[in-house]
């Protein structure tokens, strides 16, 4: 591989532990990799501390069979140093061949993380690091405020003392946490300070971040989800058209054509798409359509709607939001719009890359008043709600 620049050799190294098979999430996927929204764990990861300056190399241990997912997640970040390397049969032998693996670098602090947690930090990791100034080896725990039980010979025995969680990410001194990983190869821990946790090594537990929680069954993935919509945003459109009474051609909406007189504009006059452009462009809080697409540029005159909506769904990509829902309201005297309705979603999700049921169509009438009402015209609004 050919590393981006050689500042990494100052920094400190992190460890990305994606090697498990999480039987316990899915059967058929390992939860480090399933796309859940726009994202999966490994990408949160790195969305959440790719920032971090005093970290100048990342290991990632990725589950036999799944490079090509892992060099896919990776590819959205340039300018980094990434070392991909096979995962082992148990967490301490992949543990063990990523240190390895540094042994070029040698890099000074290492920073260990399992990817079944998705909410680690910089600040955590920078306390870390901080700390690894003066001690060997460096974990974060939570207190548990639940009342425990030990469970011995299938009795629930009351635990009295202080309890304690252990996370991670943990950190280490590169020569000791290797050299640990080196004399106790066989004994299978279950994370890395355990390795070094006894009366010849210097180590701190720090407290650790309740949100750093790791997902183990399918019931946590609510939390991932909550958790991982930082900001609602909404946008509103708003179009009208009015009828080509004269014209043979016919009528579009939402993509769909339908047996109507179209409607005039620049464009193929797609009310329905226009005004969904518009909400995303509201959301995203880019301006809207009109000046992005002006109506006076001759490359817009007669195309496809279908076009603007693809644009969006790229601006959409471009913020790295995701689309929670929609609702598209029509107005219009003529024609009924609800036998076309599904059709329309179809066309919509199939664009947007999202869920049918994440749309919602109707339609009202004007009650006969005003342009509208005299059948002169369709109106649409859209409203859109995007997490990003
Ligand atoms: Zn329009």
């Amino acid at each position: 591989m050919n590393y981006k620049n050689i500042e990494y050799m100052k920094k400190n190294a992190l460890i990305l532990l994606a090697g498990g098979s999480g039987k316990r999430f899915d059967k058929k996927i390992p939860k480090q990799f399933k796309q859940i929204g726009n994202s999966n764990f490994i990408d949160r990861i790195l969305k959440n501390i790719i920032s971090n300056k005093k970290i100048g190399i990342y290991i990632i241990v990725y589950k036999k069979g799944y490079l090509k997912e892992t060099n896919k997640i990776i590819s959205n970040y340039k300018n980094k140093n990434f070392k991909l390397i096979e995962g082992g049969n148990r967490r301490q032998s992949s543990s063990f061949k990523a240190l390895k693996a540094l042994k070029k670098f040698n890099p000074k602090k290492i920073i260990i993380h399992d990817a079944c947690r998705p909410f680690i930090n910089n600040d955590l990791i920078n306390n870390i690091i901080k700390v690894l100034d003066k001690f060997d080896g460096c974990a974060p725990v939570i207190k548990n405020v639940d009342l425990a039980r030990i469970k011995r010979n299938n009795k629930f025995i009351e635990y009295k003392s202080e309890l304690y969680l252990t996370q991670t990410p943990q950190g280490f001194k590169y020569k000791k946490i290797l050299k640990a990983h080196t004399n106790f190869k066989y004994i299978d821990s279950r994370d890395d300070i355990e390795l070094i946790n006894n009366e010849n090594h210097k180590i701190k537990f720090i407290n650790g971040n309740k949100n750093n929680i790791k997902i183990t069954y399918k019931e946590d993935l609510n939390q991932f989800k909550i958790m991982n919509y930082k900001k609602i945003k909404y946008g509103i459109g708003y179009d009208i058209h009015s009828f080509d009474f004269s014209s043979k051609s016919k009528l579009k909406l939402c993509g769909l054509k339908i047996n109507y007189f179209p409607l005039k504009g620049h464009s193929d006059a797609d009310v329905g798409y226009h005004a969904l452009c518009d909400s995303i462009f509201g959301a995203l809080g880019i301006g809207d359509i009109g000046k992005i697409f002006k109506n006076t540029d001759k490359r817009w005159k007669n195309i496809d709607s279908k076009f603007f909506l693809e644009f969006a769904k790229n601006k959409i990509d471009d913020f790295n939001a995701e689309i929670c829902n929609i609702d598209i309201n029509f107005i219009c005297e003529k024609p009924k719009i609800s036998k076309y309705s599904n059709k329309m979603k179809s066309n919509i999700a199939k664009i947007l890359n999202i869920n049918e049921k994440q749309i919602n169509i109707k339609a009202t009438t004007n009650e006969k008043i005003g342009f509208i009402g005299k059948g002169n015209g369709i109106a649409a609004e859209s409203i859109i709600s995007i997490s990003l």
